[in-house]
């Protein structure tokens, strides 16, 4: 059924809890699906975001603010303390998603590969089982979307304002702001997927928050009278880490460019409305920006806080969508028969290293926010600090598809975890892998991070990190060289092969250090 040996233990004891009587399982889905007739299988909305951070989310814990409809989810559902990546990059993350398999199985390693539509997916399997499935808003993945009875999809990154959406008659131009624009065709879908019988799959993805983070018309003045508090890596100096740690192009205090950027001009492509609105917010302050332009690290500090109340007025933007989608679910009575996911394809640097931008396998990009509500099911304000990973959803969906074995996948079901309960074959550590050579300069590396701990490996220059995450939190003292600590790199040297070897993937040859 799995291609990962403990992914098949997994898959094993979630499909036993669907399968198997109350005696034998303590599966509250299990045993209300053995009280009826026929079990009915739940609508799925999955809201999937373009690096939104988790450490930008109320429910985190952020030092932005609440975000108050997505913190809803969170207070109503489940959050995971522990979601990671397998490959912290947008096309690739997506890839995942849609396979359950690592990159080096999917066909999509970078940002630069065509997604292979004719592959198995579970939006396939999904529709094969009776599902109606509709994939709205970013697809990012080059090819056509297969597998979907209905789309409507920005074909690449797409703009902030009036998209162009590819459907299946041809393009729609849209007069507006995207995250709206989006949000407005959802909701047309889900008026329309109310009135049927058969369960439903809405993949509701928002261009928001990618680069570069241009708000909409009810967002642009948000937090202009408020100072976003510094990460404490802000000025990372980048000691005991690999030397492209320094090399990189994302440092908020260097590659951030002033008009795309830091919007010390407008953008292009806004109308005379858009425009005006835009400008009233935005001039008086880029005027007292030239009239005394700041330097040295007070304009790292500018750039800090210009990027980042940017990026957050974009989460508002969708906070507030995401709130009219959720509004619309109870309208329409689907609020008890929906499973609601929300989460990202990676996380982001909110200043911490000196970054913006994703990439790395330190926490702030390997971890993306999961949220799950699902009334009956999941606990309200529960949380989970199982290791999960975008591989998991293609299981977990076909679980509840009633379809655990239309597909083959690397991932394991959450089906347990929603439901309250870790399975003790549940993984305890993780592999992750990034390819990408050429834009922001980020080696290729990749590693293995257990509950405690991680190893990255980086192949170009030889170059072994270990860090310790009970002590060492925000990643910024290599332990890979201490003697005292040589047991442990060595254990977790032949545990990153061994994993490699269980994903079937095959790793560079070693550089000498
Ligand atoms: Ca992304």
């Amino acid at each position: 059924m799995h291609g990962h040996p403990l992914a098949a233990l997994g898959g094993l004891a979630a499909l036993l809890a669907l399968t198997a009587g109350p005696a034998a399982s303590p599966s509250p889905l299990a045993d209300a699906r053995m009280a009826e007739a026929a079990p009915k299988r739940p609508n799925v909305l999955f809201i999937y975001m373009d690096d939104h951070a988790a450490q930008t989310i109320g429910a985190y814990g952020s030092r932005f603010g609440p975000t108050p409809n997505i913190d809803s989810l969170a207070a109503e559902g489940m959050l995971f303390r522990n979601a990671f990546c397998t490959n912290s990059i947008c096309a690739p993350a997506r890839a995942v998603v849609l396979t359950g398999k690592h990159s080096h199985l999917n066909g999509v390693p970078d940002n630069g590969s065509t997604f292979d539509g004719a592959q198995e997916t579970f939006p396939k399997a999904l529709q094969a089982a009776g599902y109606r499935t509709a994939m709205i808003g970013k697809w990012h993945l080059r090819s056509t979307p297969t597998g979907f009875d209905h789309y409507e999809v920005l074909r690449g990154q797409g703009p902030y304002y009036n998209p162009v959406l590819l459907t299946p008659d041809g393009q729609q131009r849209h007069r507006g702001y995207t995250t709206e624009v989006i949000t407005k065709r959802a909701l047309a879908f889900l008026e329309e997927a109310a009135s049927g019988e058969e369960p439903w799959l809405l993949m509701y993805q928002h261009k928001a928050p990618h680069r570069n983070w241009q708000p909409g018309p009810s967002e642009v003045g948000l937090f202009d009278d408020i100072e976003f508090p510094e990460p404490p890596t802000l000025f990372d100096d980048y000691a005991t880490r690999n030397p492209g740690a320094a090399s990189q192009e994302m440092s908020i205090a260097t590659h951030l460019r002033d008009e795309y950027d830091l919007k010390l001009a407008p953008p292009p492509g806004l109308d005379e409305e858009q425009l005006a609105t835009w400008k009233a917010a935005y001039d008086p302050r880029n005027e007292a920006f030239f009239a005394d332009p700041p330097e040295g690290d007070a304009r790292t500090r500018w750039n800090y806080q210009r990027y980042t109340k940017d990026y957050m007025r974009c989460i508002h933007g969708v906070d507030r969508q995401v709130g009219r989608v959720l509004e619309a679910l109870e309208r329409l009575e689907l609020e008890d028969d929906t499973l609601v996911i929300y989460t990202s394809d990676q996380g982001f640097y909110l200043g911490e290293h000196g970054w913006y931008d994703k990439r790395w396998m330190y926490e702030e990009s390997l971890r993306f926010p999961l949220i799950a509500r699902w009334p009956g099911v999941i606990a309200p304000g529960s949380e989970s600090t199982a290791l999960v990973q975008n591989l998991d959803f293609a299981a977990t969906f076909l679980e509840l598809a009633g379809v655990p074995e239309a597909m083959s996948t690397q991932g394991e079901s959450l089906v347990p975890l929603l439901e309250g309960t870790t399975p003790l074959t549940w993984r305890k550590d993780l592999y992750y892998r990034y390819y990408e050579v050429g834009e922001h300069a980020v080696p290729p590396h990749f590693g293995v991070r257990t509950e405690t701990h991680k190893l990255i490996h980086f192949p170009d220059t030889g170059f072994t990190e270990l860090f310790d995450l009970t002590t060492d939190p925000l990643e910024v003292h290599s332990v890979a060289d201490d003697p005292e600590q040589q047991s442990l790199r060595g254990r977790l040297e032949a545990r990153l092969r061994e994993l490699a070897e269980e994903v079937g993937d095959e790793l560079p040859p070693e550089e000498p250090n």
